[in-house]
């Protein structure tokens, strides 16, 4: 049983057969001139409608890249660059506002800019995970060239309120980009009515191959094109383009914005069916994020006494696919930066699970996912020295700190 959606999806079946061509019998260069370029050129632009398509874009503000990070690299370094030019000792034109919650590539590009003298204001969120409003007004300044905050939190689903936010950012003539691989195919995203500058998606989290990905850029904007070459994508990313990858995302964005009311519903329901019964079920069991402002296929769970790696373990063994946190985190034992700023102690997130749901599961599954956590949990919490079986509590209390700065700065 795969639960594991919000770090990737398998490829749908109609994605795949529309990308096989693109491999060996339609395999032209989308840049010549005769019958296999041509073809590959008009496939090349069919994607880019129905990627623009899904988030109510123009196809000519779409860009192909490899990837969400690579979106978001492009996007951070292209306008810190283009400004820079711009920047004098008087005006300096250095300044990013993001969030302590964004996935790593958007905080590693960060760290990286630091590093050549920008200046980063790195906005606190609530205990679910939300961006106050006002201090994104109090951050701004007069260099202040990039508010980047995500749509969707791939870790606690949470959505922020964007439309809100890119109407600040207009108000102050601020540049705004989200980081929507999350959320794009999951709720509705539109770019127009939602006051977006710049935004990154990604394809295999909808259903799509991996390594590919676009940035849309609303007509107008403009930052420093990072990979340079033969003038691809109408110059702002060069390199021959990856058709397999681009037919294959246009396909899935195509099949993702035509279910969505139906995906939204189908997901929505496991989601609320596996909380409402673990939470009454499984005793000390705690939602992260918020419940008003979550992803439909987001489950982020947390039990006290346990540790997340051997709930994912023994789960594992129970036939079930999940995480402890994001995807980008599981290769090191650091607490997640995100439940951190949630001011989720250290000790009680690390007993976190995140089950992400796809198309595949269904409601039908929910009672053995429930079951199998509960088996897995009271098994662990025997064995925890954090929980009392006599008593049948947690008594992790005494082991516990707040949250420093060291939680937060781990991704
Ligand atoms: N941004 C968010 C919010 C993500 O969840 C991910 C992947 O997990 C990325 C960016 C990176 O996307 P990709 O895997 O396409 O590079």
């Amino acid at each position: 049983m795969y639960m594991d959606n919000s770090a990737t999806t398998a490829v749908d079946e109609e994605v795949l057969k529309e990308m096989l061509p693109y491999f060996n019998e339609k395999f032209g260069n989308a840049s010549t001139l005769y019958g296999l370029g041509v073809d590959a050129k008009r496939a090349l632009e069919k994607a880019r409608k129905q990627v623009a398509d899904l988030i109510n874009a123009d196809p000519s503000e779409i860009t192909f890249t490899s990837g969400g990070t690579e979106s978001d690299n492009m996007v951070l370094k292209g306008v810190a660059l283009k400004e820079y030019q711009k920047a004098t000792p008087e005006n300096p034109r250095n300044h990013i506002i993001t969030t302590t919650i964004e996935h790593p590539a958007v905080l590693n590009t960060c760290k990286f800019l630091e590093k050549f003298g920008f200046e980063v204001t790195y906005l606190p969120v609530g205990s679910e995970g939300i961006i106050n409003l006002d201090d994104l007004k109090a951050a701004i300044k007069d260099s202040t060239i990039l508010i980047s905050i995500m749509h969707a939190n791939n870790e606690v689903g949470t959505i922020q309120p964007i439309k809100e936010i890119g109407e600040i950012a207009h108000e102050y003539g601020v540049l705004f980009h989200t980081d929507a691989v999350q959320s794009a195919g999951k709720i509705p995203v539109d770019v127009k009515e939602q006051n977006v500058d710049v935004l990154s998606i990604s394809s295999h989290k909808i259903n799509g191959p991996k390594g590919i990905g676009a940035i849309y850029i609303k007509k107008g904007v403009r930052f420093e094109v990072l990979i340079h070459g033969g003038g691809q994508e109408d110059g702002s990313r060069s390199g021959t383009e990856n058709m397999p990858g681009i037919v294959g995302f246009g396909k899935a964005a195509e099949i993702a914005n035509e279910k969505l009311e139906e995906h939204m519903k189908h997901n929505q329901e496991i989601r609320d069916a596996i909380i409402e019964k673990v939470t009454s079920q499984v005793k000390d069991s705690y939602v992260n994020g918020s419940m008003e402002h979550r992803l439909p296929n987001n489950v982020h769970l947390r039990f006290s006494g346990i540790e997340g790696e051997s709930l994912i373990l023994r789960l594992d063994n129970e036939g079930i696919n999940a995480a402890t946190g994001s995807a980008c985190s599981t290769h090191d034992l650091k607490g997640s930066h995100v439940l951190a700023a949630l001011g989720i102690k250290p000790a009680l997130s690390h007993g976190s699970l995140r089950l992400s749901i796809g198309q595949d599961n269904s409601i039908e599954d929910v009672d053995y996912i429930v079951a199998s956590i509960k088996k897995v949990v009271d098994y662990l919490r025997e064995l925890s020295p954090l929980w009392d079986n006599e008593t049948d509590e947690y008594i992790g209390d005494k082991f516990e700190k707040p949250v420093d700065d060291e939680d937060l700065d781990r991704y």
